[in-house]
């Protein structure tokens, strides 16, 4: 009689009471593994039934601790991020400063006064919190923090124009990634869309034909990802503004800035990126702006203008929808006070990443270098570009140098390192995997530098 195939798969009590099982039902409790071992020895039945060799005991162990880790773990985890891309939004955006780590920490474990005034000793408003430190910041009258720059948008667009029309230029119709698309949230808002002026050229003029009584407001969006260039024209926030202000019933002008960075970036090397300052001192009556791009803190919507907008923005139902998180506004004002205290680039990452020397990153490079000699790979230091990312400054980039891996298949070293623990991003030159220094942080080197040489080892095995 021929040994059934079956029987030597364990019993489901008898799996889990295994000691090196124990830790999964530690980890992620009882009733979930259960379930898990349940669909694993069933799966394993079918592949018998199917004229598959049973695995031993062992190997069902393993398979079922891949298992859990893949359906029960939390999937949100940290990465390391070497690609050099500065705010890079599918890792995250911005890093955020020790103080704001704190401030958020802070918030989280305890109660706050989040939402009571403490000197009156009744109900207040989330919504002073970090008003004052970006007025003072921005030199606009009033400021209103919401879940993220998608939401900033969106809210100002319904409150101060739904039913109305707003004018856009041509050149501005962008698409910023992750289906964001101007004329979409136009539309989402309740507001019509009129754009004026063609893809490379728009005068005042044309501003100027397109108003009817029913405008509602002027809408100037920053190109972010992208750019046009040769034989073009575009009208500034002050020419827009002074349209907008000679009105016989005059209309507000909103610039969505995108990252809008408090900062100038050219002392970097790096074009001009417009700060929020000069969209307020140009003129602007509402400025919206990421949280998480180049100012460098959390994910937010940020909007600043003109006190009576604002005040309406506040009041609007809408709001409550988009309302931002209390450790969001406690790390938000911890990287704002950085900005105060004159210390964001020694204080925010993201501040840090862009104004490192790139003296340093070839030093750090070559001391990787050093380190990984001993894999026998075949390793270069090669010039490259950092990006700064997050919609910014599209085509430039920072000098840097990078630790470049030769290996006969890049792809398959990239997914190794991809997952490993944590996993790393890096990025393909030709035949090349290469890893910039910039995006790293120093407390991560030993960890990356393992990293490589069991990515390297696992591909050559
Ligand atoms: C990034 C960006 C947005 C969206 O901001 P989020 O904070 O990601 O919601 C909107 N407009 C512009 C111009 C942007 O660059």
């Amino acid at each position: 009689m021929p040994d059934n195939p079956y029987r030597h798969l364990p019993g489901l009590d008898a799996l889990l009471a295994r000691p090196d099982v124990l830790p999964l039902v530690t980890e992620f409790g009882r009733e979930p593994v259960r379930d898990e071992a349940r669909d694993l020895l069933d799966a394993i039945r079918a592949d018998i039934r199917a004229g598959e060799t049973p695995p031993n005991e062992d190997e069902i162990v393993v398979r079922l601790q891949d298992q859990a880790r893949a359906h029960l773990a939390s999937s949100l985890i940290p990465v390391i991020n070497a690609t050099g891309v500065i705010v890079h939004t599918n890792l995250g955006r911005a890093l955020l400063s020790d103080a704001a780590q704190e401030a958020m920490m802070a918030v989280a474990r305890g109660y706050s006064n989040l939402e009571y005034d403490l000197p009156a000793g009744k109900r207040g408003s989330r919504y002073v919190h970090a008003e004052a430190m970006l007025t003072r910041l921005t030199g606009a009258e009033a400021a209103l923090v919401v879940n993220n720059n998608a939401a900033a948008v969106n809210l100002a667009l319904r409150t101060l124009a739904a039913g109305r029309e707003v004018i856009i230029s041509r050149s501005e119709l962008v698409e910023i990634g992750g289906g964001f698309r101007i004329p979409d949230i136009l539309a989402q808002s309740g507001a019509t869309l009129v754009e004026v002026g063609t893809t490379n050229r728009t005068r005042l003029a044309d501003y100027e034909n397109a108003l009817t009584e029913n405008t509602g407001l002027l809408l100037k969006v920053h190109q972010s990802n992208y750019r046009i260039i040769g034989f073009t024209a575009e009208v500034g926030l002050k020419a827009l503004a002074g349209l907008a202000r000679r009105l016989e019933s005059p209309i507000p002008v909103v610039n969505d800035l995108g990252s809008g960075t408090l900062l100038d970036t050219r002392p970097y090397g790096l074009a001009y990126e417009p700060t929020v300052q000069d969209s307020i001192n140009a003129g602007a009556d509402v400025v919206t702006f990421s949280g998480d791009k180049l100012l460098g803190g959390p994910q937010a919507g940020i909007i600043v203008g003109r006190k009576a907008i604002i005040d309406q923005l506040k009041r609007q139902p809408l709001t409550r929808a988009f309302r931002v998180d209390k450790t969001t506004l406690a790390a938000l004002q911890a990287t704002l006070m950085a900005y105060l205290r004159g210390s964001a680039t020694e204080e925010i990452p993201v501040w840090r990443m862009i104004s490192t020397p790139s003296a340093e990153l070839a030093k750090r490079a070559r001391a990787w270098a050093d380190v990984l000699a001993e894999t026998g790979a075949r390793i270069e230091l090669t010039p490259g570009g950092s990006a700064v990312g997050g919609g910014s400054l599209p085509g430039q980039t920072l000098p840097t140098t990078l630790l470049a891996v030769a290996s006969p298949h890049p792809q398959r070293l990239l997914a190794a390192l991809r997952a490993g623990s944590p996993p790393v991003i890096a990025r393909v030159q030709e035949n090349w995997v290469v890893f910039d220094p910039r995006t790293v942080l120093s407390e991560q080197e030993p960890i990356l530098l393992d990293a490589i040489r069991h990515a390297l080892k696992i591909i050559n095995d």
